[in-house]
């Protein structure tokens, strides 16, 4: 809803998997059938996405706030979160977010160079992205900033740029999305007539270990990395060319686990060793389809990995049990 569609990536209702979206009437309905499937103490919260929310009228956005804020205040639900353009944000709008507790803004921020925004028919530019960002941190929401990889324009470097300006501009969260070519949009006739060349799903993969490195280090929480595979993102719907993988995540955590054991085993002579790492992060040590574990088999390291929950992200401690 709301939306210029002018990004050459985007088709909105392609990736979105749904035509039309749920009225502020049905939503009451779509939460509750929703929160009948969780358990009662985890964290959760309503999200207004796959468009742009504080571009559709005043009076809708209201619409569906006020049906949100209602399980906000019944402590049915902890938070609301929506995401937007950047140029979709000014005092009016946040004072009405900030009214109906939504509690994290997410701003499809993309690239923070010029000539890549513009290349991509963003219709914004970093200026809109920065104001838009110290506006709504100095009304005290959590900020997102998700950015894309491989736009038309982009480099690896102009990527990392991206990422260090998200980091500058305060954001708490991020998500990270490779670009792929889509049926009926602007980048498919770019890349029908050679004037656009996606990223091969190797370069996508070490572009991204660099940006959640650098997110890492600045406590920036990656919420996502890579689309949602769905029905629709297949070559026998809407999917063309790009750097799409079903693991696309893993293969991204896996690299760097790789680097992370690498330096680790720097000093080690080739032997049996066991390893503690965060529990969430025992796959992605071993790596997809266990490629860490054969690596390092092939370099005389026969590795175990336990999981601790307490141990920081990407901390390897050594097992002395
Ligand atoms: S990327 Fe966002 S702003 Fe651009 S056309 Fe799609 S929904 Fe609209």
């Amino acid at each position: 809803m709301a939306c210029p569609h002018q990004c050459v990536f985007c088709n909105q209702q392609k990736i979105s998997g749904t035509i039309n979206a749920p009225k502020p009437a049905e939503i009451k309905e779509i939460i509750n059938k929703y929160l009948s499937t969780l358990n009662k103490n985890i964290e959760t919260e309503i999200a207004f996405f796959g468009g742009s929310f504080t571009g559709i009228p005043i009076k809708l956005q209201e619409e569906y706030l006020i049906e949100a804020h209602k399980f906000i205040k019944s402590g049915k639900v902890n938070s609301i979160r929506v995401s937007t353009r950047p140029d979709y944000i000014d005092e009016n709008i946040l004072q009405i977010l900030k009214k109906y507790g939504v509690k994290t803004i997410e701003l499809g921020a993309q690239s923070t160079d010029n000539y890549v925004l513009n290349k991509s028919g963003r219709g914004h530019n970093f200026e809109a992205i920065k104001n838009s960002a110290i506006l709504i941190k100095s009304f005290g929401f959590e900020l997102g900033l998700q950015m894309m990889i491989g736009l038309p324009g982009d480099t690896r470097e102009k990527s990392i740029q991206t990422a260090l300006d998200i980091v500058a501009l305060g954001a708490d969260n991020t998500r990270i999305y490779p670009t792929l070519v889509v049926k009926d949009t602007e980048l498919e006739k770019l890349y029908i007539t050679g004037k656009y060349v996606p990223l091969q799903i190797n370069e996508a993969v070490s572009i991204t270990k660099e940006l959640i490195n650098i997110f890492h280090k600045n406590n920036i929480k990656v919420l996502r990395v890579g689309l949602h595979p769905s029905e629709e993102l297949t070559p026998e719907n809407s999917f063309i060319a790009g750097p799409i993988h079903n693991s696309f995540k893993e293969l991204v955590l896996t690299d760097i686990w790789k680097d992370i054991l690498t330096e680790k085993l720097n000093n080690f002579m080739p032997s049996e060793y066991k390893f503690v790492v965060n529990s969430n992060q025992i796959n992605y040590a071993v790596g997809y389809k266990k490629s860490n574990i054969k690596y390092f088999y092939s370099k005389g390291f026969k590795l175990k990995f336990f999981g601790k929950l307490e141990i920081p992200l990407f901390e390897i401690h050594d097992c002395n049990n």
